[in-house]
């Protein structure tokens, strides 16, 4: 059995399990300005599933035309369906999930879904992963969305809209979920968004984990007090994966994000990782370049 894993820009990836292709989000066709990831979503002529960890933009937005052209089933939130039927997705397309499902992609192949965190979009975070950032902590929803900040999202929101492949998506991210595919040769830990529930990943054991890296990480709710390379590290000492791979810090959205990709960048991620969990190997990959995985 062969599992290749390749990465798509941003949190998106495409997990093919012998002729199974399995996408994990469905962000493709991004602004003129980001770097091309090599191939756009009406390019797509294969896949079985698409996987969609929160209903952002820039997770879903490419999920409707993939659905449409391949039949894929889409696996996600009852928001992530509210907007795929607004898309004109046929229902039994459309598999919901709120985290606690176990779903069969296959017969040898299967996925659990487990309730996730989205990264805390009510503060602001670095763009450097060994910056420390603190502060925020503690604070009830009112405070958290103070009416400036609600306008500075709703403008951002808003400037997304326009953007061409950003259409499709929603102004809440409807619940993030985390995935756990199960193959015979191996598992996978997904999820596309820096957060996490401690003691629901605590307990997963994957062989490979795809751990998001961008904003100000949410660890059990609030704002992790550290940088984004700690998170990483935090992910590793819980899920002990034997690989790793990181997602959502290319400069997916150029000005707006950085390129986080570099080996400046990511030095101290791997300082962190093998400071904290030495046994897990990071794995830094470029634009589809069909990683095997479990050899
Ligand atoms: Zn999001």
């Amino acid at each position: 059995m062969t599992v290749t894993l390749d990465w798509l820009g941003c949190a998106t990836f495409r997990l093919t399990v012998d002729d199974l292709v399995i996408f994990l989000d469905a962000y493709i066709d991004r602004v003129p300005s980001a770097p091309p990831v090599g191939m756009t979503t009406s390019e797509v002529d294969r896949a079985d599933y698409v996987l969609v960890g929160h209903s952002h933009f820039d997770h879903l937005s490419g999920a409707e035309v993939i659905g449409a052209n391949t039949g894929a089933k889409i696996i996600g939130s009852n928001e992530t369906a509210r907007v795929m039927l607004d898309e004109s997705i046929p229902r039994e397309q459309l598999w919901r999930t709120q985290g606690g499902e176990h779903f069969r992609l296959s017969d040898s192949v299967t996925v659990r879904v487990y309730p996730s965190l989205h990264s805390c979009i009510w503060t602001t975070g670095s763009q450097d992963p060994g910056e420390v950032v603190l502060g925020q902590c503690c604070l009830t929803e009112d405070e958290r969305w103070p009416p400036e900040r609600v306008e500075r999202m709703n403008q951002i929101l808003n400037s997304a809209a326009a953007i061409p492949g950003s259409r499709v998506g929603s102004d809440v991210h409807g619940g993030a979920l985390a995935y756990m595919i199960e193959t015979p040769e191996g598992s996978i830990f997904y999820h596309d968004t820096s957060g996490c529930w401690s003691r629901i990943v605590g307990d997963l054991r994957p062989d490979v984990a795809v751990v998001a890296m961008a904003g100000r990480p949410n660890i059990d709710g609030e704002p992790i007090q550290g940088s984004l390379s700690q998170f990483v590290g935090r992910m590793a000492t819980l899920l002990k994966p034997r690989h790793m791979f990181l997602g959502h810090h290319d400069a997916w959205m150029p000005p707006n994000t950085r390129d986080m990709t570099t080996e400046e960048a990511l030095t101290p991620v791997w300082e962190e990782l093998s400071r904290v969990e030495p046994r897990t190997r990071h794995i830094n990959v470029g634009y589809l370049e069909g990683t095997k995985l479990f050899v």
